[in-house]
């Protein structure tokens, strides 16, 4: 297992703290032939996979019968139309599938050695990426009222000024649906961000919590602890 699919793993195991339902990983599949593309660019050369082949070819006669969502993570790039660069995922909400590449947060490293911050920001976009696109699959459209991680993003820049978790009314439609208690469901994913190091979502978190404990909003980010 490569580092990147190592950071891939953990961030598909934190999915059933981002929806509170039980995530289930399946062995890797090999990728089609079809749809791929190489792309040369500055000097480097990498390939790229056709998210229409994927979703509609790959995954649906795959999708397990007791599954709500069938997600494919896959840490090579992919495109979504044939004039488009690239895309981070796409998903197909009739069929129930969705695509996702982590292509671009874990970039392969020409040094053996993981740089730590590197790896924190990977999986700080990669969960980002995975809760907006989950979020859609459970028909949440893209929010425009908050800083929420429904808000659309199409780069790099645009995600990293995303905010990582959802809006008070994003999380509602979400409990709604899937049926959690809020509460709870922060309680994990803060344990999840403390352990991954991401600290400043750890710190929302408790705000957070406080809030929902107290019914008073903390005054500043001093405030926790
Ligand atoms: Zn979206
Ligand atoms: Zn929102």
């Amino acid at each position: 297992m490569t580092r990147g699919m190592a950071d891939a793993v953990v961030v598909m195991l934190t999915m059933d703290d981002v929806i509170m339902l039980p995530v289930e990983l399946e062995k890797p599949i090999p990728l089609p032939k079809k749809g791929r593309r190489v792309r040369h660019e500055d000097g480097r050369t990498w390939t790229q996979h056709y998210t229409r082949v994927l979703l509609d070819e790959l995954l649906p006669p795959r999708v397990p019968k007791d599954a709500i969502v069938y997600v494919g993570v896959m840490l090579e790039d992919l495109y979504p139309d044939p004039k488009w660069n690239f895309v981070f995922g796409e998903a197909t909400l009739e069929k129930r599938v969705g695509v996702y590449s982590l292509a671009r947060f874990f970039p392969e490293q020409p040094s053996k050695k993981a740089d730590p911050e590197a790896q924190r920001l990977g999986i700080r976009r990669s969960a980002a990426l995975l809760a907006h696109e989950t979020g859609h699959a459970f028909g949440i459209e893209h929010c425009t009222e908050y800083e929420c991680v429904m808000n659309g993003s199409n780069s790099l820049e645009e995600l990293d000024r995303q905010f990582q978790e959802l809006c008070p009314v994003d999380l509602q439609k979400l409990a709604w649906n899937i049926g959690f208690d809020p509460h709870a469901r922060y309680e994990r994913l803060r344990t999840f961000y403390r352990r991954e190091g991401l600290d400043d979502l750890a710190r929302w978190l408790d705000r957070r919590i406080e809030q929902l404990d107290t019914g008073v909003t903390p005054d500043s980010a001093d405030s926790a602890h």
